[in-house]
């Protein structure tokens, strides 16, 4: 009897121990939830926001790779045929996902967030809220199907996510409605297309809507001349694009420089911190009031 009274208390204390432990993040441990594996970091980004720590969400590209070239590894495709669920964003941002989808296992649940949106030239498509709206709601859907014991918790996150964007649009609108400048000149790769025609800023880059190479010296030229031409006092940079380029850029015209986020990479810190979507959002946003002179209060 007193064996038995024993091994009861023993039992109570580490379920209570584990359900403490466990409460954070999530309910079930590690192993007992739902594997999703993003593509990288938006798609992760994402689904960690629906999923609320439910799900164990991992990524394939590590923290300051960007997504447009990158080779998976063997061990990717394992990764990938293992998962519940795969998400990513699209075949023209992330051409090699098609490698990828050929190791998805039976029960693999296939995710291509940017399939219905509107059409664009632009792969970056999650720099216009409305269109991240519609990506968190498939995610959602998809995740509730693989998962439906766990639906309503993911219905009650994307509920939240969606006020969240609300938020955002309206920050973004707001700020950016009133500045001295409407000039965002980046020395980058073309993301922020569908961001400065949603909030109509003038958009420049130095490459074009991927990292397709040699950033000519002559791109460069220009984009120095026309940083002059135009007096424009503050030029935006993107981290994975040689820090070197950005100097050299205002060395030259005297601009001061500012970071503006893609998302589709994140620094190594960020990653560690799990950075979330709207977070990176308001950075963008204040760089923007700050760099741009806006008057909004
Ligand atoms: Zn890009």
């Amino acid at each position: 009897m007193k064996k038995i009274i024993f091994i009861i208390i023993i039992v109570s204390i580490v379920a209570v121990v584990g359900a403490h432990f466990f409460k954070p993040s999530s309910s079930a441990p590690a192993a007992q939830r739902m594997q999703v594996v993003a593509s990288g970091y938006v798609p992760y980004t994402l689904a960690n926001q629906i999923a609320g720590g439910q799900a164990q969400v991992s990524m394939l590209l590590p923290p300051n790779a960007e997504p447009h070239a990158f080779e998976p590894t063997p061990g990717d495709m394992v990764t990938v045929h293992k998962a519940a669920v795969f998400v990513y964003v699209s075949d023209e941002l992330e051409p090699w996902a098609k490698d990828v989808l050929g190791a998805a296992g039976k029960g693999t649940r296939v995710v291509q967030l940017a399939e219905g949106l509107p059409q664009s030239d632009d792969p970056h498509v999650w720099m216009d809220f409305a269109n991240v709206l519609l990506m968190a709601r498939k995610l959602a859907g998809a995740l509730a199907q693989a998962d439906p014991q766990h639906a309503p918790v993911y219905q009650e996150n994307l509920d939240h996510f969606e006020e969240e964007l609300s938020a955002l649009n309206n920050d973004f609108s707001h700020a950016l409605a009133d500045c001295k400048s409407r000039e965002v000149v980046h020395v980058g790769h073309l993301a922020f297309s569908a961001l400065a025609k949603r909030y109509n800023l003038k958009l420049s880059a130095l490459a074009g809507t991927s990292h397709d190479g040699e950033h000519a010296a002559r791109k460069l030229a220009d984009l120095v001349k026309y940083i002059r031409a135009r007096n424009v006092q503050v030029v935006f940079t993107e981290e994975a694009v040689s820090p070197r380029l950005a100097q050299t850029v205002a060395v030259e015209t005297g601009a001061s420089l500012l970071p503006l986020y893609t998302i589709e990479h994140v620094s190594k810190d960020d990653f560690n911190k799990n950075v979330s979507y709207a977070e990176l959002m308001r950075r963008n946003l204040e760089n923007l009031k700050q760099g741009l002179s806006c008057q909004a209060l």
